[in-house]
């Protein structure tokens, strides 16, 4: 009696256990080994197979299959000796076996180059940010109107319109600015600029300010004006720098220019884009991706993550990604809301690729006032090459950005 007992629990266990396996199927990719307990490399992989089973919890299925004690589903996979380890997708399908012992980090290695990923993390379908976390609250004159940043008092310089005046902070933005102008004429232009003297900090004319052109630590330039030459070699004395006219200034700051939308750049803020054997710039991780659009050629892309600086490579092929490293890289595509409600790229400045998703979200909780999207860096390019040639030569162009 106790012992039909027994066995009509044991049955009801079972039963209930097949229950369950069938009612949730697996979801998680499988790593299979099948041995036996008394094959010495098949008792090597014991422990690696127990502390995989521990460590991918959730993420991987690990099961052991002991073929002396239960040939059948030796058979049934067909396998030739012991050890073997068969890999199998999350939808069952095998992807791959290996047959003898398969150190941990042998596994994992060829889980990755299996394109599987183990980390457990769901596919995100991206960020998104349609309202600013914190409205930008800083006076309208304290920020640069090209790069966002804010103005130092003693760089300041104004195009004065006439109507409205521009601030920005610095002669860099001004050609930044200036080389954005379709169709600009310099000396016009020019007359309506005045920039700060670095000694008095009052607004001086540009084109008649001498400029001590220095470099910060970044091998950047840096431009400070002086109303009256003799404070400028004063200045030279304490910051070292060359002391140029404003047509000097002029023709280096417009001699580096983005590939794609003709910008003023620093190669140090730039990507760099190669193109055949020639070596070029994007002014932002989108325009350099344009490259390829504008001269319908292959390029090499290497960014800089937005929040690191680590970089990111992309080959492209026939306006197609053709490689991409790291893999898990996406772009940040700053957007904003125009006046007719459409959402417009918000420029150059708010543009960034990032080597994965959680670099992204860091950078944009230090930016509470940007909106945007994420997307894939794949798709940066496809924005681009569907670009006629008219919209590529209004590119980032003031009041033509789209
Ligand atoms: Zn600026
Ligand atoms: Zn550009």
């Amino acid at each position: 009696m106790k012992s039909s007992l027994r066995k009509t629990l044991a049955v009801i266990a079972v039963g209930w256990t097949a229950a369950t396996w069938a009612a949730e199927p697996t979801k998680l990719p499988k790593l299979v080994d099948l041995g036996a307990d008394k094959c010495i490399p098949c008792k090597m992989m014991a422990p690696i197979l127990e502390g995989l089973k521990r460590e991918y919890a959730g993420r991987m299925d690990v099961q052991f299959i002991d073929v002396w004690k239960d040939p059948a589903p030796g058979r049934r996979y067909k396998i030739r000796l012991i050890p073997t380890q068969i890999f199998f997708d999350a939808s069952g399908k095998e992807l791959f076996r290996h047959e003898g012992f398969f150190g941990k980090e042998d596994i994992l290695a060829k889980w990755k180059e299996l394109g599987v990923d183990l980390s457990g993390r769901k596919p995100s379908a991206g960020l998104v940010r349609e309202t600013a976390v914190a409205a930008d609250a800083r006076p309208r004159e304290a920020v640069c109107v090209m790069c966002d940043e804010n103005v130092n008092p003693k760089t300041k310089t104004v195009v004065k319109g006439q109507s409205e005046q521009r601030i920005l902070c610095g002669p860099h933005c001004y050609f930044i600015y200036f080389s954005s102008i379709v169709g600009a004429d310099p000396k016009a232009e020019a007359a309506k600029l005045s920039v700060t003297d670095w000694a008095s900090g009052s607004l001086v004319p540009a084109t008649t300010a001498s400029y001590l052109y220095g470099m910060d630590a970044q091998g950047r330039p840096t431009i400070k004006a002086f109303a009256d030459k003799a404070a400028a070699v004063k200045e030279q004395q304490a910051s070292p720098g060359n002391l140029l006219g404003w047509e000097v200034l002029r023709s280096k700051e417009l001699a580096t220019r983005c590939a794609f939308c003709d910008r003023a750049v620093y190669p140090e803020d730039a990507c760099g884009v190669q193109f055949g054997t020639t070596h070029g710039y994007g002014c932002c991780t989108h325009c350099s991706m344009g490259v390829a659009a504008r001269l319908k050629q292959d390029i090499e892309v290497e960014a800089k993550d937005g929040l690191t600086g680590e970089l990111i490579r992309v080959k492209t092929l026939d306006g197609q990604i053709a490689s991409l490293e790291p893999a898990s890289a996406v772009a940040w595509f700053g957007q904003k809301k125009g006046p007719d409600g459409k959402w417009v790229s918000a420029g150059c400045f708010k543009q960034g690729f990032f080597v994965n998703e959680a670099n992204l979200q860091k950078w944009l909780e230090a930016r509470p006032a940007m909106t945007g999207r994420q997307i894939s860096i794949a798709q940066v390019l496809a924005d681009k090459m569907k670009l006629s040639p008219e919209q590529i030569a209004k590119a980032c162009k003031l009041g033509e950005c789209k």
